[in-house]
């Protein structure tokens, strides 16, 4: 039986795994270890499960990848998410699964092979469903669209969740788990074997395996273990806007502009709106980012261009209409997670390194499992550790990342 607890003090307690990090990549992974049959406790230091970057992502997945690398994360994850009530075991759980596609768009002509090259690889990948749409059709199909707009590439597999149901869904589903909530990890130990424990604000968890989920700290963490991974971590904000105008498409996909990385969806009662700005600086880990005071304006302007409907939304915006949020992308030199053992220290395993973890979480953490019962050889996985140092680190061409 699982439970999320505050623990009282402990001295010790052991587990045959200990995740650190509670957002929907550590209780996929608690998950899919426990169903391997690991007895784990999962370690987070705030009050909640999917409260920190997971909390603050647009909740997005899409099967369009045109890595295969992350093409193989991407399909199966879609896959448990069409299926969550059965791979989790809950009848009831309802992850508000949204199927209406990814739309990428442009009006730039010369971008148009770059469309056609990007649906050329999904077939190559087996990515089912992607279009490239263009000319007429793609304003019949979306009528919202400027007429400036000349294509696009669409997948309606594609979609979003409530990361909140998934996260906690995969939390009830797990078979063996402790959840310590408000509990922060504040070292590692190892002795000639590797790792032999976790030390914790509220006592020491004898252990033999770490998975490192601490999303926007895994580098910190991994400093503890002795690591220093090469990731950068970097803020990206999003704007709700509350909004019951009828110009507003409520069916309308995930839809991104690719000439300025501005982009929107539907939501309940308004819609998101952001833009993935190149020249953010990197910045320290952090639970408290500032957001910028013009960011909701600048992100409106700019999906502005290719959906006009959002003028008429600006025109009447109200302050108290506009929600801005936070949290920070983990880039690493490839751009690509980093799921698997690290050689370095024996029984350290990694699932970090994400700026799309949420639409990865599924089939990453079941791939953590998988490496440790040894039904995966590390060396099949391409997204494990050594790559950087083995040279195999080549960034692809995904749109928006
Ligand atoms: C604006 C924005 C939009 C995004 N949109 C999408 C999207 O549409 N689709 C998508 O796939 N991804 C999206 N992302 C990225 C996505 O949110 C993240 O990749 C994902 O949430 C990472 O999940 P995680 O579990 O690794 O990290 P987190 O959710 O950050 O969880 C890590 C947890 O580790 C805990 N922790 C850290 N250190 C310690 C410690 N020492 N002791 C105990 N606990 C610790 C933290 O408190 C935290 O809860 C977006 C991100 C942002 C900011």
């Amino acid at each position: 039986m699982s439970e999320i607890i505050v623990p009282t003090p402990f001295e010790k307690k052991t587990a045959d795994a200990v995740v650190i990090g509670g957002g929907i990549v550590g209780a996929s992974t608690a998950f899919w270890l426990s169903k391997a049959g690991l007895k784990v406790i999962l370690v987070e230091k705030r009050d909640a499960l999917s409260s920190l970057t997971t909390a603050a992502s647009v909740e997005c997945f899409r099967t369009q990848f045109t890595e295969k690398a992350m093409a193989d994360l991407a399909l199966p994850s879609v896959e448990m998410f069409e299926n969550f009530k059965d791979i989790v075991g809950l009848p009831d759980i309802d992850i508000g699964i949204t199927q209406k596609g990814y739309l990428f768009v442009t009006d730039e002509p010369d971008r148009v092979p770059d469309l056609e090259k990007a649906i050329k690889q999904y077939d190559k990948l087996g990515i089912p469903g992607s279009e490239l749409i263009s000319g007429p059709d793609l304003h019949k199909r979306f009528p919202f669209l400027a007429p400036r707009a000349l294509a696009a590439t669409f997948n309606n597999r594609d979609g979003w969740i409530s990361t909140h149901e998934t996260t906690y869904g995969f939390a009830k589903g797990s078979k063996d788990v402790q959840f310590f909530i408000r509990t922060r990890v504040t070292g590692i130990n190892l002795d000639s074997n590797g790792i032999c424990g976790v030390e914790t604000d509220k006592g020491t968890l004898h252990t033999r395996l770490v998975v490192n989920c601490a999303g926007p700290y895994a580098g910190s963490v991994g400093e503890m273990a002795g690591l220093d991974m090469p990731l950068r971590t970097v803020r990206r904000q999003k704007a709700f806007i509350r909004t019951s105008r009828k110009g507003v498409p409520p069916n309308a996909p995930f839809t991104v502009d690719l000439e300025n990385h501005a982009y929107w969806r539907p939501e309940a009662g308004g819609v998101i709106c952001a833009w993935v700005d190149p020249d953010e600086p990197d910045s320290p880990p952090s639970d408290e980012l500032a957001t910028d005071w013009d960011f909701a304006a600048e992100s409106i302007y700019r999906v502005s261009r290719l959906n006009p409907f959002f003028e008429t939304i600006a025109d009447e915006l109200k302050a108290e209409d506009v929600d801005v949020s936070a949290g920070q992308y983990v880039y690493t030199p490839d751009d690509k997670p980093v799921i698997g053992p690290c050689d370095e220290i024996n029984g350290f395993h990694l699932n970090c390194g994400y700026w799309c973890g949420v639409m990865m979480s599924p089939e990453a953490g079941k791939r953590v499992a998988d490496i440790v019962t040894g039904r995966m050889d590390n060396k099949d996985n391409p997204l494990r550790y050594s790559r950087f140092k083995e040279g195999d680190v080549e960034k692809g061409d995904t749109f928006l990342k």
